[in-house]
């Protein structure tokens, strides 16, 4: 058969406009405009480019963006004095400290530093550890992304073998865990797996995030499943690829995510979805005023 497509872009552009219209629904109800700070590091051109759509994209939902663009040799110091200074800041909802950072930072803590009501990102273990628990409160925006694209489909996937096929921290790991916690009997490949064809061939859902153009050959790919790339690599001639061999793919899957305008424009609203939800934890955690 040959497969659906599932367009993200468009569920992306609908996800946004919801977005949009609850920030109107709260400025009707007297409530904040929410805030996402971003912070960049150096010169890297492929994250100045991220954090620019992740700029237009909180303009155009209404949502307040606070632009940090700092020095290639900022120090690990400063990095933590501006989250400190963030996470006290009640205009901030949502802190996101764009990846990667020059070689001589240290990520990790101050990952950790954000507090975990503000990361939209969903990395800090105490929002990954809830995942994990089943206790989801900001969850990790690409693998949230994979999720609604699943659902706006009207794909029901309790139940289903699924193989998730990269084990990152910010992709595969919960994607996993998001797969587990909608029923999935889930399974994931790394690097170190043995037999990586076969783990695919179960697949009734396969989600694949590992950044090697044709790592999954289209031809292991179950009749009828469900395949979701999540690669982004790009090729010589400049085209951009996922990590699926997409033509034969199609030909054997029920549904598939195209590269470009499948995953991709999915992380960024599921950001806006995370800044708002941060918001409305904020008015919960907000003290009463006088008047209450
Ligand atoms: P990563 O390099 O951190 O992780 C890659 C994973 O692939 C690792 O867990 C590794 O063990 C696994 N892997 C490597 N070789 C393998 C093999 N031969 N067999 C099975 N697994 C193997 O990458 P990442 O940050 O998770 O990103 C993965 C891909 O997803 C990249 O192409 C990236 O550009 C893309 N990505 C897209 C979005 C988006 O669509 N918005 C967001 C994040 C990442």
């Amino acid at each position: 058969m040959t497969a659906q497509r599932i367009d993200g872009k468009a569920v992306a552009a609908e996800v946004r406009q919801q977005v949009a219209r609850q920030v109107e629904a709260r400025h009707a109800e007297g409530k904040r405009t929410p805030g996402l700070a971003v912070i960049v590091v150096g010169d890297d051109p492929a994250s100045h480019v991220y954090v620019s759509n992740k700029h237009r994209a909180c303009e155009q939902a209404g949502v307040l963006s606070f632009r940090h663009t700092l020095p290639d040799d900022t120090t690990q110091q400063a990095l933590e004095r501006l989250i400190d200074d963030l996470n006290a800041d009640p205009r901030v909802d949502g802190i996101l400290l764009q990846l990667p950072l020059p070689a001589h930072l240290d990520e990790r803590p101050l990952l950790e530093r954000i507090l975990p009501d503000k990361d939209v990102d969903g990395f800090h273990p105490y929002n990954l550890g809830r995942l994990a628990q089943r206790l989801p409160l900001l969850r990790p925006c690409t693998p949230k992304g994979v999720m609604t694209l699943l659902a706006a489909s009207g794909l029901k996937v309790r139940g289903l073998d699924a193989t998730v096929v990269g084990a990152s921290n910010i992709v595969g790991r919960p994607m996993a865990l998001e797969l587990m916690l909608a029923g999935c009997t889930t399974t994931v490949c790394h690097r170190f797996t043995r037999d990586l064809e076969a783990h695919v061939r179960r697949a009734e859902l396969l989600v694949v995030a590992v950044g090697k153009p044709g790592i999954v050959k289209g031809e292991w790919v179950r009749d009828d499943a469900i395949v979701i790339d999540v690669g982004i690599n790009r090729e010589a001639d400049g085209r951009l690829v996922g990590d699926v061999e997409f033509g034969p793919a199609a030909e054997r899957a029920s549904w598939i995510t195209p590269v470009p305008g499948g995953v991709g424009p999915m992380t960024v609203a599921s950001l806006l979805e995370n800044t708002l939800h941060a918001a409305e934890l904020h008015d919960a955690m907000a003290p009463a005023s006088p008047q209450d």
